[in-house]
């Protein structure tokens, strides 16, 4: 997959070195993958848009912080659980959370 920035035209097979771009491109680049429609679908729909760069956010981030990405050696079946369980109390904790601040703001 090549990534290619629509302000500069620079091109990148690496997913960082497209997110390192966004801090060297003078304009607001959208690095977007080359010639794909599926692409051209997602940046036509703001749901999917969003959804795709979270996951690259947090891919680079990866990148930045580990120097690599999801493995899935790196745990054992049942610690795997535990990390989706801990995930999914946060998720309780936040939605309630959610809750309390919409019913504070309207209601
Ligand atoms: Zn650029």
């Amino acid at each position: 997959m090549n990534y290619k920035c629509s302000v500069c035209g620079y091109k990148t097979k690496y997913l960082s070195e497209a997110f390192d771009h966004k801090d060297v491109c003078k304009a607001k680049p959208n690095m977007n993958f080359e010639n794909s429609p599926i692409q051209e679908e997602i940046n036509n729909n703001a749901v999917l848009k969003e959804v795709q760069d979270l996951l690259e956010a947090q891919t680079a981030k990866g990148l930045e912080k580990y120097g690599n990405t999801v493995d899935v050696d790196e745990y054992t079946l049942s610690d795997w659980i535990d990390h989706v369980l801990q995930e999914k109390m946060d998720e309780l904790v936040y939605l309630v959370t959610i809750k309390h601040k919409i019913k504070k703001v309207i209601g």
